[in-house]
């Protein structure tokens, strides 16, 4: 087991679309070794979500996990630790909706995000198995916000308004309870 390095905003491989998975090395060593990493630096960093290029290997695997014992993250569904492999997003209803999100690689800001809050995911899990799932409110901006980053996009590209881009402090100060909360 490891801690991997989270790479930040800068990083040209932000920037990349990533690249599909091998199906055929799901649930080989190298796979599960990348898994069991990226599960502890995810606890490490007390996110809730992290892709696979934020560790600077540039393929489509994500890890969600969200635990309701963290006083933090409100009233949400739980989602026990989860692999997402080579996901694929349908849009189900357009309607958006706010929230305020943070993100491992742009470490110490917060911004405001709308996004569409029905949506389907159809994924690859752990053992190659088939598997689709559909996340409705916060759940949908989460995996919108992880999936993202498996084109190469951030949270940033998406701002709903450039002026209340915040660092932490400031957002505390200014703008936290006045709009809905993604912390990440
Ligand atoms: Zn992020």
């Amino acid at each position: 087991m490891a801690i991997l390095d989270i790479i930040r905003m800068g990083h040209p491989t932000l920037r990349q679309i990533a690249a599909p998975y091998p199906v055929d090395k799901i649930g080989s060593e190298e796979f599960k070794t990348l898994i069991r990493d990226m599960h502890e630096t995810l606890h490490a960093s007390g996110g809730i979500g992290l892709a696979a290029p934020q560790v600077n290997i540039p393929v489509q695997v994500a890890v969600v996990e969200i635990i309701n014992n963290e006083s933090r993250y409100g009233d949400i569904p739980t989602i026990p630790f989860s692999v997402f492999v080579n996901p694929v997003m349908t849009v189900i209803a357009e309607e958006t909706a706010g929230y305020w999100e943070g993100c491992l690689s742009v470490p110490g800001m917060m911004g405001y995000v709308e996004r569409p809050q029905h949506i389907r995911i159809d994924y690859l899990d752990e053992q190659a198995s088939a598997r689709s799932m559909e996340l409705t409110g916060f759940l949908s901006t989460v995996f919108q916000h992880e999936f993202d980053h498996l084109q190469g996009h951030l949270y940033i590209d998406r701002l709903k308004d450039p002026s209340l881009l915040s660092f932490e402090a400031e957002y505390r100060q200014f703008h936290q309870g006045k709009l809905a909360e993604l912390p990440d």
